[in-house]
Parts: C-alpha cells; sequence; structure tokens
C-alpha cells in the first residue's frame, strides 16, 4: 500500500461526485457539450454507479475516450469481510492510497452505512481502537458519499440510513461533512433525520453545526457523568468542561429544533456504578434527550471490560426511574472488528483476504 500524500494527475481536477446537479450541468457545458448531458451524468453518478467516464454508454464514445481518466472520485474495494450477523466491514482505498473502514449494517427493514470522516482521529480516546493510530487527514466530501454508494451497491440494496460513526471526528472536517450531508440527502435521496452526526463535543464547533439548521439526528459522546471521568477516558475533554458542553447542547436544540442524544460507552466498573447513573440522571434533568448506551466493544490495547447484562440493565432501569429514555446498543459486526470503535485500518485485515480490485 502506497502512501503517498502527492496528489496524482488525478486529483487535480475537482471529482464530479458531490456535485449537484447544476453544477454538472454547468461542468458538462463547460466541455463543450449539451446541457441535457448533465442530468445523464448526475443520474449514472449517483444511481448507476459509474466509476469513470468509460462506464457512461449514453455518451459519445469519442468524448469518453478523451475524459476517460477524469476523476469521478470513487473508491477500490481493497478488502471486506462479513461477520456472522452479516454485518460487513470494507477497507476501501483512496486515490492517494490510504486506506479507511466503512461498515454496511442490515436488519430487516434497514441498510445503514456507518462512514468515516477522517483518516485516523486525533481524539485519542482511550477505549477506542481509531485514535490508536493518530490522525492523517481530512477525507473530502466524495470521498464520504463514495462510501455511502459502495455499500448501496455491494448489497444490491438502497441505503436507509447514514451514521458519521467510522473513523474520525466529523465535527473536525465540518468542511467535507456538511456538503457531503447535502448531497447524501439530495443526491442519494436519504432523509436528513436518517443521517446522524456524532461527536465528541468540541468548543465552538457545536455551535458552528447549529448555524447550519440542518434536520439530522445529533448525538454526542458522553461516555461520563463528571468532568474528572470524563477527562481520563476522553483526553479533548479538558478543554471543554461538561457543563460548557451541555450549555451548547441546550443552544443547539433550540437553534436547530431538534433533541440530543448522548451517547455512554458502558465500561464494567469505570462508569457503570448505579451512582453513576444516578449522576447522569440528575445532570440530564430537563433536558430533551435520548441516551444511548453502549457495551463497550474490546479493542486489544486496553483492557477495559463489558459489563455483564445485569450490571447494564441496572443502569438502564435507573435512568428510565428518572424519566430519561434510554436505549442500548449492541454493536454490530463483533466478529469482523467491525464494530463501533474498533475501525482501524490494519495491517493484519488488509493481509486476510484481499479482493480483487
Ligand atoms: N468521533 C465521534 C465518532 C466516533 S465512533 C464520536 O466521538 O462520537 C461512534 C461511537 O462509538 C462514539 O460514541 C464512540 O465513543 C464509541 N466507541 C468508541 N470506541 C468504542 C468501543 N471500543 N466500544 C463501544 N463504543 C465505542
Amino acid at each position: 500500500m502506497s502512501t503517498s500524500l502527492t496528489p496524482s494527475p488525478k486529483t487535480q481536477h475537482k471529482p464530479l461526485l458531490g456535485q449537484s446537479l447544476a453544477e454538472l450541468t454547468d461542468w458538462v457545458q463547460a466541455q463543450g457539450q449539451p446541457s441535457y448531458r448533465g442530468k445523464q451524468l448526475y443520474q449514472w453518478l449517483y444511481e448507476k454507479s459509474a466509476r469513470s467516464l468509460m462506464d457512461i454508454s449514453v455518451f459519445p464514445k469519442q468524448w469518453r475516450e478523451q475524459m476517460q481518466d477524469y476523476p469521478v472520485g470513487r473508491s477500490q474495494i481493497h478488502y471486506s469481510s462479513t461477520a456472522s450477523d452479516k454485518t460487513r466491514k470494507y477497507l476501501l482505498k483512496l486515490s492517494d492510497g490510504l486506506i479507511i473502514e466503512t461498515v454496511g449494517i442490515p436488519s430487516q427493514k434497514r441498510l445503514t452505512v456507518c462512514v468515516s470522516s477522517q483518516v485516523g482521529c486525533a481524539m485519542d480516546c482511550d477505549f477506542c481502537a481509531t485514535g490508536k493510530g493518530g490522525f492523517v487527514r481530512n477525507l473530502q466530501a466524495h470521498e464520504i458519499i463514495d462510501q455511502v454508494l459502495t455499500v448501496q451497491e455491494d448489497f444490491d440494496q438502497r441505503v436507509s440510513n447514514v451514521v458519521f460513526m467510522g473513523m474520525g471526528e466529523p465535527l473536525l472536517n465540518l468542511p467535507a461533512v456538511v456538503p457531503a450531508v447535502h448531497s447524501l440527502n439530495q443526491d442519494v435521496g436519504i432523509g436528513q433525520r436518517s443521517l446522524t452526526i456524532s461527536t465528541v463535543g468540541l468548543p465552538k464547533k457545536i455551535q458552528q453545526l447549529a448555524q447550519e439548521k440542518l434536520q439530522v439526528t445529533f448525538a454526542v459522546s458522553l461516555h461520563a457523568p463528571n468532568q474528572a471521568l470524563r477527562e481520563q477516558l476522553i483526553p479533548s475533554a479538558k478543554h471543554y468542561p461538561l457543563h460548557a458542553l451541555l450549555a451548547d447542547c441546550r443552544d443547539y436544540i433550540n437553534t436547530t429544533g431538534r433533541r440530543v442524544t448522548f451517547e455512554y460507552v458502558l465500561l464494567a466498573e469505570v462508569n457503570d456504578f448505579p451512582e453513576q447513573a444516578l449522576e447522569l440522571s440528575r445532570m440530564l434533568k430537563g433536558f430533551q434527550t435520548h441516551v444511548n448506551l453502549i457495551p463497550y466493544n474490546p479493542i486489544a490495547e486496553v483492557d477495559y471490560k463489558r459489563p455483564n447484562s445485569e450490571r447494564i440493565q441496572a443502569f438502564v432501569d435507573i435512568l428510565q426511574k428518572h424519566h430519561i429514555t434510554v436505549s442500548v446498543r449492541y454493536s454490530r459486526g463483533l466478529g469482523a472488528d467491525a464494530a463501533c470503535g474498533q475501525l482501524r485500518a490494519t495491517q493484519k485485515n488488509e493481509q486476510a483476504v484481499v479482493m480483487p480490485s
């Protein structure tokens, strides 16, 4: 795998994926083509899986050949593996050779894609595999959209939901995440409420996102009922006191009219004590919220443990007693290292099953 960041000739042009119908129409006209080819290009990019202009059989042969190296913005499936619950993890190779992870999670009525927003992650949360490899670069909007189309094509089923819960911190890449959300909504056809942005929470960033007035589902990774423990688990929390984070969440609710989900990874005998459930309930009193408990998924570097089901239920009961809506998210894809927090583009995985590309 080459990790060179030198742009290839293909990356000097703005990739076509991620562009709107109007932009694509302008582009075809600038290439001396009639405007109706914009609509054709749009359909082939978003519905008919075009990976190169050569694929677009309705375009004149000579023009296709001339433009065959123009970047469409699609990645290659470098590797994929399927867990026993049918969750499928992909390592996708980007145009500069870097690898990211994406997960397709099928259920009876849905197909959810867990997308990465960055290559690696700078947050270094203690219990998360992605941060262990550090941060490499931000993804561009088309590299986010491509992940959704790749899963849609591979499953041969329309994607119903997208969660920004793969590698990276989406709020540190808003210039790509916001356009990707608009394109997934308008061009790929996924309702904004079926898109979830999950963040560790960073000063000023929640306000910045609120200003976009998106109707997406917004989730904040809380993971602790007090500042001291949160700082222990999430290094970036040192620069963002809990009271400031919660105040920003309240403002977010007021600005967007949408409630905030709080995610809470349950780590046995670290943050799953009944007193902590009580502390959390007090902290969230009066908040328009929903708490999503995520029993810890094991990673190699640290020796946290997942609480047993009695402890999880006891935590749930305390929150419910205090009128807090709560759900437990048992992550899918554990067998393929594709569950929440297990994503890292590892060498081991790359060698396990390599798809022909
Ligand atoms: N940077 C974003 C997205 C991260 S992944 C964020 O922090 O929200 C989505 C969720 O998975 C986050 O709540 C994250 O804290 C959680 N997570 C990370 N590692 C985990 C693990 N080992 N087990 C369970 N959940 C984990």
